[in-house]
């Protein structure tokens, strides 16, 4: 049969339905939100396949529709085989037709020729009928799945629109879930560098607390310390208190004290003004007492036996007291001198005669070197107070003029000689007389006269030791004073200096020495201290020359010996040393006598020494004489002549025969 051949559509429609389940069901979802990632568009797609492929599959029936309406699926009320539910089957197909609708729904369509009211083979009209009502239910069926299916794809469109659609939401979702996972990362990289930062800050963290800490402890220690210095302020507080009371007390005895001292000002200024008139006073007398123990002077100075000299026989050096008996200071002295030439008669040796010489002071071989100075101070204190002073030593070489006047050999401060004791008695005497206003001041000049001539014994450098001669001027036109060209002048305030210039001296003669035998006793040496003295307050001057001669050896050339060409050089020397002293022993006689021409200009030495000699000048002549009985010749000619400066008016020594 027609029926049993072809699949009945009612079939298809069922299939439909079934279709239609995942569809309406994954569109019923669409809107829930969170289930969007639970099914993607594949899913979907999916849902919607199998639809395709039965549509394509149905093959010769492509448009076959649905039986039921659109809204009945929308409803997904479920359908069951039987049931009969087909309410959008048009009215005007009657009630048999919509009753073989129902029952195809539920039989196969062969069951719809099965009809109660069989038409009879004959009623063919009537089977017609049947056959054309049927057909035009087909069609009408026809149509209404034409509808359906049109509408089904309808809804197809719509659901690859809603797909599409879902596609882009999904790509933007897409691009939202990238988005947001670049944020989260570079929230966990933030994170990251956060975790860090605080590990950091919870280092520095710990650090500053064990800062803290310590800064804690420090604060501690300093209030310790605080405390401990606020003790001790209270303790200086206390003593500072203490001090303040014993300096109020202070303070008030200072000013006590300073009315004291103004009035011991005032006494001390007159003190003052008492002791410059005694000071004045002292000098005057001072002078006096020298002028009256002469103003020229002599002493006589008989040096000791030097080991390995002959000793004298006894009694030829006498020293005899004067009329004080042994407390006067010796002035006389004995000299005995056997005489060959005068023989007795009988034959017997003559008995010697005795000279007996008186001097101002006698200093016998036992006299140390402070001994001698101590008359020597007084007229160092004179030339302090101005007055001029000369002091020689005259006699014949080898009787001690050097000894005495600048001392024994190795430095010995006991045999320091007249010059280096008068310079330090002359810094001492300045120093105390300092503390009286003056002020002094000492130029040291040392120089060798030798066969009339002039040698700087102070030369120093090229000039040392060489004969480099000098003169003898006056220091300006009309000046009194005179000066010695080429020499040193030096100032001198110690007796270091002093003793270097004396060295100084020594040394000169020394390399002279070796030029021209023995020249230093053939010379004389002058050491001249030019002093200056000076009362600023008083406008007092005071200033004068102290000289100190060690004098060429007086002894003269035995007549009796032969002239050779040396001989007669040593002539001329010792004729020109014996003129010197001569016209020494003149000027000196002359100034004693007051001669109206004192022969200054006759010798070198007496124009050097000029202004040293007469006027209120002191003169000291010290006589040295060896003791030995060979020398007894030239020690009395030594004596006479020192006689003879002594007292120049008197007849000479008085010569009385020995007991
Ligand atoms: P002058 O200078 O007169 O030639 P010196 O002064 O050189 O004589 O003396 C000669 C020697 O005698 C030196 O060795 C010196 O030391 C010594 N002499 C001189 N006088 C004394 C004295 N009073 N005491 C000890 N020795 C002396
Ligand atoms: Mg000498």
């Amino acid at each position: 049969s027609l029926f049993s051949r072809q699949r009945s559509p009612l079939l298809e429609v069922k299939g439909n339905t079934e279709l239609k389940r995942p569809l309406v069901k994954a569109l019923s979802r669409l809107p829930l939100p969170g289930s969007r990632f639970k099914r993607g568009p594949d899913q979907m797609e999916d849902a919607l396949e199998p639809e395709k492929k039965r549509t394509r599959g149905l093959g010769t029936v492509p448009k076959v529709a649905t039986s039921h309406p659109r809204a009945t699926v929308l409803t997904t009320v479920p359908q069951t085989q039987g049931q009969t539910a087909a309410p959008k089957v048009p009215k005007k197909t009657g009630p048999r037709c919509s009753t073989a609708i129902a029952t195809a729904a539920a039989a196969p369509p062969m069951l719809v020729g099965k009809k109660p009211s069989k038409r009879p083979a004959w009623d063919l009209k009537g089977q017609l009928c049947d056959l054309n009502a049927e057909l035009k239910c087909y069609r009408e069926r026809t149509q209404t799945l034409d509808r359906e299916n049109q509408q089904l794809r309808d809804q197809l469109r719509e659901a690859q629109q809603q797909a599409t659609a879902l596609g882009a939401e999904r790509r933007t979702l897409e691009g939202e879930l990238a988005r947001v996972q670049a944020e989260a990362e570079q929230g966990q990289q933030e994170l990251g560098n956060l975790r860090a930062r605080v590990l950091e800050l919870e280092e520095r963290l710990g650090t500053q607390e064990a800062l803290v800490q310590e800064l804690q402890k420090e604060q501690l220690g300093l209030q310790e310390e605080r405390r401990g210095l606020a003790a001790r302020l209270e303790e200086q507080e206390r003593k500072l208190q203490t001090s303040e009371a014993a300096l109020s007390g202070s303070q008030a005895e200072v000013a006590s004290l300073r009315q004291e001292a103004v009035a011991q000002a005032a006494l001390l200024a007159e003190r003052g003004e008492r002791l410059h008139g005694l000071e004045m006073e002292r000098r005057r007398l001072h002078n006096q007492l020298q002028e009256l123990k002469g103003n020229i002077r002599v002493f006589c100075r008989v040096r000791p036996v030097l080991p390995g000299e002959a000793t004298p026989p006894p009694g030829f050096l006498l020293f005899p007291s004067g009329p004080g008996g042994l407390s006067d200071l010796p002035t006389r002295l004995s000299l005995s001198r056997s005489d060959e030439r005068r023989g007795t008669l009988s034959g017997a040796p003559a008995p010697p005669t005795r000279h007996d010489f008186s001097f101002d002071r006698v200093f016998p071989p036992g006299s140390g070197q402070d001994e001698v100075f101590e008359e020597i101070a007084m007229l160092v204190q004179s030339a302090l107070d101005g007055y001029p002073v000369c002091i020689f030593a005259y006699g014949q070489t080898g009787s001690g003029k050097t000894f005495t006047m600048e001392g024994g050999p190795g430095g010995d401060p006991q045999v320091e000689g007249l010059i280096p004791r008068a310079l330090r008695h002359l810094f001492s005497m300045a120093q105390e007389l300092s503390g009286q206003g003056w002020t002094y001041s000492f130029v040291a000049s040392y120089v060798e006269i030798y066969n009339e001539t002039v040698r700087d014994l102070l030369a120093t450098g090229t000039r040392k030791g060489q004969g480099g001669e000098c003169e003898i001027r006056r220091a300006g036109p009309g000046s009194e004073e005179l000066t010695v060209t080429n020499a040193r002048y030096v100032p001198v305030s110690c007796e270091k200096e002093v003793e270097a210039l004396l060295h100084l001296a020594r040394q000169n003669r020394a390399v002279a020495r070796t030029a021209q035998n023995e020249r230093s006793s053939r010379s004389h040496s002058v050491f001249q201290l030019q002093i200056s003295g000076e009362h600023a307050a008083r406008g007092l001057q005071c200033g004068a020359p102290l000289s100190l001669v060690d004098l060429a050896g007086s002894e003269r050339l035995d007549p009796g010996l032969a002239l050779g060409p040396g001989e007669r050089e040593r002539l001329r020397e010792t004729q020109a040393i014996n003129s010197s002293l001569s016209t020494l022993g003149l000027v000196i006689m002359a100034l004693s006598n007051k001669e109206s021409h004192i022969p200054y200009r006759n010798s070198k030495l007496t124009y050097l020494l000029q202004n040293s000699l007469g006027g209120s000048a002191k003169m000291l002549m010290f006589v040295n004489i060896s003791p030995l009985e060979e020398n007894v010749s030239e020690s009395l000619n030594s004596l006479r002549f020192a006689s003879k400066v002594r007292l120049p008016a008197s007849p000479g020594p008085v010569r009385t025969p020995a007991l």
